[in-house]
């Protein structure tokens, strides 16, 4: 239970209260554990540290626990230093690659659940292929085995689309049952503080 819940997506805005990523509560907890960040509650606006939290957590669902803490899960954290755009600091990960490519195969387009899928290599490890944005996409087990140690070309298989490293909007739409419905009131937020054209 407790790793599930540590696996669900947070939503990260920057100190100006921009979303810049999606990440897990695991990777959201860690940062604020070492001061980078602060959780937010989404009714309040209010910000958290650990401690902070721990003590609002008590009228919420306290799904972490710890020695000295009993967490509800966070949903929106802020980063408290980094004034950045999102677009360069979206981790490489398995669950962020999921996302990307929306749980499919990038061959033949099958949603077999995420037990049923991997991360397929474009150009293969063997051959020098990177873990990259670019050369790793979603595979179902079939294309994989079809695949093998070989490039699409070889195997015959082709690409839906090229792969590319994901923008934030990207994996906050990515898979809507992973969504948090306390996330839109930031996105909206970021939606209306746009900066526009003169
Ligand atoms: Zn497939």
């Amino acid at each position: 239970m407790t790793h599930a819940v540590l696996e669900r997506p947070a939503l990260v805005l920057n100190r100006a209260w921009a979303p810049i990523q999606v990440t897990s509560v695991r990777e959201a907890l860690g940062l604020v554990a070492k001061g980078a960040a602060l959780i937010i509650e989404p009714e309040t606006y209010r910000t958290h540290d650990l401690r902070t939290w721990n003590d609002v957590s008590r009228a919420k669902e306290a799904l972490i626990r710890s020695a000295r803490l009993a967490l509800a899960p966070p949903e929106v954290i802020l980063l408290t230093s980094y004034a950045g755009q999102g677009a360069r600091s979206i981790v490489f990960s398995r669950k962020n690659l999921f996302r990307r490519d929306r749980y499919t195969c990038q061959y033949c387009g099958a949603q077999p659940g995420p037990e049923a899928l991997t991360v397929d290599h474009v150009l293969p490890r063997s051959k020098g292929g990177v873990s990259t944005w670019e050369n790793c996409v979603l595979a179902c087990l079939e294309c994989n085995a079809r695949k093998a140690n070989r490039t699409p070309e070889q195997a015959g298989l082709k690409l839906r689309k090229a792969p590319r490293k994901p923008s934030w909007k990207l994996l906050t739409q990515a898979a809507p049952r992973e969504r948090r419905e306390s996330w839109d009131r930031f996105l909206s937020r970021a939606y209306w503080e746009v900066e526009l054209e003169p």
